[in-house]
C-alpha cells in the first residue's frame, strides 16, 4: 500500500517547506516537491500542514487510582489520541509493592494488546527498590522501557525515599535509563491536608490550597540535586509552577541535563477553575494542581526558550460520578481529567496562533523533542525518508468547538467545554496506515503496536 500526500506544508521541528511526501508501507520513503509518482492513495493537503504525528509521553490508559480505574482504556484513549493528531502514547505500567518489575510490564502489555490503534510504549512507575528490582531495571531497558518513573508524592502509595532515588539515578548512569520524576513534597502536602479536613475544609479548592507551589519548587529543586549528584540526566513530568521552572532553568544555566514537560492545562485553565460553583472544581483535581493565571505566561515563556522541552497531557479521565467519591473529602476525589485528544489543537490555537511559539516549536515540543529525550527518534518525531509514516495532516484554519459530545474520550465531561479551538487534525496515518480520514476513525483497535525505545546512548 502506498500513499502520496500532496501539495501540503511539510513541518519539522527545524523546516517548513511545501513539498509532497510518498509512503510506501509503513516508512516514509521519498519528499520531494511535485512528485510524479504512482500511489494507491493520493491525499491532497493543500493549504494544510504536514506534520509528524504527535507524541504524548504521559498517559494514564485503564489505571488503577483510589478504588476506581481511569475512563479510557487502550482502544478508547488511543483512538481519541488518534482524533487528535498523536500517533504514540508512552504510558505508565505500575510496580506496586513486593512486584517484580517484569510482572508489571506484562500487566501493562495486556492491557494495550489488541486494544492500542496506535502506537505505544511504557515507562514503569517503580514504588518499591529491592536489589533484585535495580538489578531488573537493566533487563527492562534492554527490553526497550527505557524509563522509570519515580514519586516524590503520594506517601504510603507511591512515594519513594530519597536514598531509594538515589539508587534508582545511580542505576540508570550504567544502563542508560532515564528517571521521569513526580515533584511534590508528599511529606508536607499530606499534613496540609489532614489540617485542612481537621477544620473542615472538604471542597475540591482545598485540593490545590494543600499543595503549594513551593512544595512542587522544593521536590523538583531536590530531584534536580540528586540528578546532578548522581551525574545522570533527570525528567520532571507535569510542571505546573513557575517556582518549579525556575528551578529547572537555574539547573539548565549550569548546563545540568535537567528535562521537563507541562502540560495544555497549565497552560489553559488556573486555579479559578475550582471555584467554580457546587462541585464543579472537582473537574479540575489533578495533581500537582491548577496554579493562578499569572503562571500561564511563565510557563510560555519557558517552553520558547527551551526550559521546557515537551508537552504532554497526563490524560488520567475520570466520570463525574467516581469524582463524587470526594464529596465532603478533596483527597477522596481521583485525581487527573481528560486531555490527550485536544492537546495539538490547544496548543496550536493558544500557542502558534498567539505568536507565543513558532510552527517549528510547535511540531518540537508535541513530538520531535519527546522523541529525542525518550528514545523514539529518529523512527518517530520527524518526517524523513526512513522514518514511520506517522503523519498528521492538519487543517490551520478548521474550526472546532470542544465538548464531552463531540470529543472520543471516554469521560462525561471535558475541562475545556465550549472553548472553540482553531487549527484541527484532518487527516491521519499510523505507521502508513490511515486512521483518521477526513476527521472520521478508519483505524482498527489492536493495530498499534509495542515500540521498544532506545537508552541513552
Ligand atoms: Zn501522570
Amino acid at each position: 500500500m502506498s500513499i502520496l500526500i500532496k501539495g501540503g506544508t511539510i513541518v519539522t521541528a527545524t523546516d517548513q517547506y511545501a513539498g509532497d511526501v510518498l509512503v510506501e508501507g509503513e516508512k516514509i520513503t521519498v519528499i520531494g516537491s511535485a512528485l510524479a509518482i504512482q500511489a494507491d492513495r493520493v491525499i491532497d493537503a493543500k493549504g494544510k500542514y504536514v506534520l509528524p504525528g504527535g507524541i504524548d509521553v504521559h498517559t494514564h490508559m485503564d489505571m488503577p487510582f483510589g478504588g476506581t480505574t481511569s475512563a479510557d482504556d487502550f482502544q478508547t484513549g488511543t483512538i481519541a489520541a488518534a482524533h487528535g493528531g498523536t500517533t504514540t502514547i508512552v504510558d505508565f505500567a505500575i510496580q506496586y509493592k513486593g512486584q517484580r518489575l517484569h510482572d508489571a510490564w506484562e500487566t501493562w502489555m495486556k492491557k494495550a494488546d489488541g486494544k492500542a490503534a496506535i502506537d505505544y510504549g511504557f515507562h514503569m512507575i517503580m514504588t518499591d527498590l529491592t536489589d533484585q528490582v535495580e538489578e531488573e531495571m537493566d533487563a527492562l531497558v534492554r527490553q526497550g522501557v527505557t524509563s522509570f518513573k519515580l514519586f516524590m508524592a503520594y506517601p504510603g502509595v507511591f512515594m519513594m525515599d530519597d536514598a531509594s532515588i538515589f539508587r534508582a539515578l545511580l542505576r540508570t548512569g550504567k544502563n542508560g535509563g532515564t528517571i521521569c520524576m513526580h515533584a511534590e513534597n508528599g511529606g508536607v502536602i499530606d499534613v496540609l491536608v489532614k489540617k485542612a479536613l481537621a477544620e473542615g475544609k472538604t471542597a475540591p479548592k482545598y485540593h490545590a490550597l494543600t499543595r503549594p507551589v513551593r512544595a512542587e519548587a522544593e521536590a523538583t529543586h531536590r530531584a534536580i540535586a540528586l540528578a546532578e549528584i548522581a551525574d545522570v540526566p533527570i525528567y520532571i513530568v507535569h510542571l505546573s509552577a513557575a517556582e518549579a521552572l525556575e528551578m529547572v532553568t537555574e539547573a539548565r544555566d549550569r548546563g545540568l541535563p535537567a528535562y521537563a514537560e507541562t502540560c495544555p492545562q497549565y497552560l489553559f485553565l488556573s486555579y479559578d477553575n475550582y471555584e467554580e460553583p457546587g462541585f464543579e472544581g472537582s473537574k479540575y483535581v489533578m495533581s500537582p494542581p491548577l496554579r493562578m493565571k499569572d503562571t500561564q505566561d511563565r510557563l510560555w515563556r519557558g517552553l520558547a526558550f527551551n526550559d521546557l522541552q515537551a508537552i504532554s497531557t497526563d490524560h488520567c479521565p475520570f466520570c463525574m460520578k467516581e469524582k463524587h467519591l470526594g464529596d465532603g473529602d478533596f483527597s477522596k476525589i481521583p485525581n487527573g481529567a481528560p486531555g490527550v485528544e485536544t492537546r495539538m489543537s490547544l496548543v496550536y490555537d493558544g500557542g502558534v496562533r498567539t505568536g507565543k511559539i513558532s510552527m517549528n516549536r510547535f511540531v518540537e515540543l508535541t513530538s520531535t523533542s519527546p522523541a529525542k529525550i525518550f528514545g523514539l527518534f529518529p523512527k518517530k518525531g520527524t518526517i524523513a525518508p526512513g522514518s514511520d509514516a506517522d503523519i498528521v495532516v492538519f487543517d490551520p484554519n478548521g474550526k472546532q468547538t470542544l465538548s464531552a459530545k463531540t470529543l472520543h474520550m471516554n469521560v462525561d465531561y471535558n475541562p475545556y467545554e465550549g472553548r472553540e479551538v482553531t487549527g484541527t487534525t484532518h487527516t491521519v496515518l499510523s505507521r502508513g496506515k490511515l486512521v483518521i480520514d477526513d476527521g472520521k476513525f478508519v483505524g482498527k483497535a489492536g493495530a498499534g503496536s509495542f515500540i521498544k525505545r532506545s537508552a541513552r546512548a
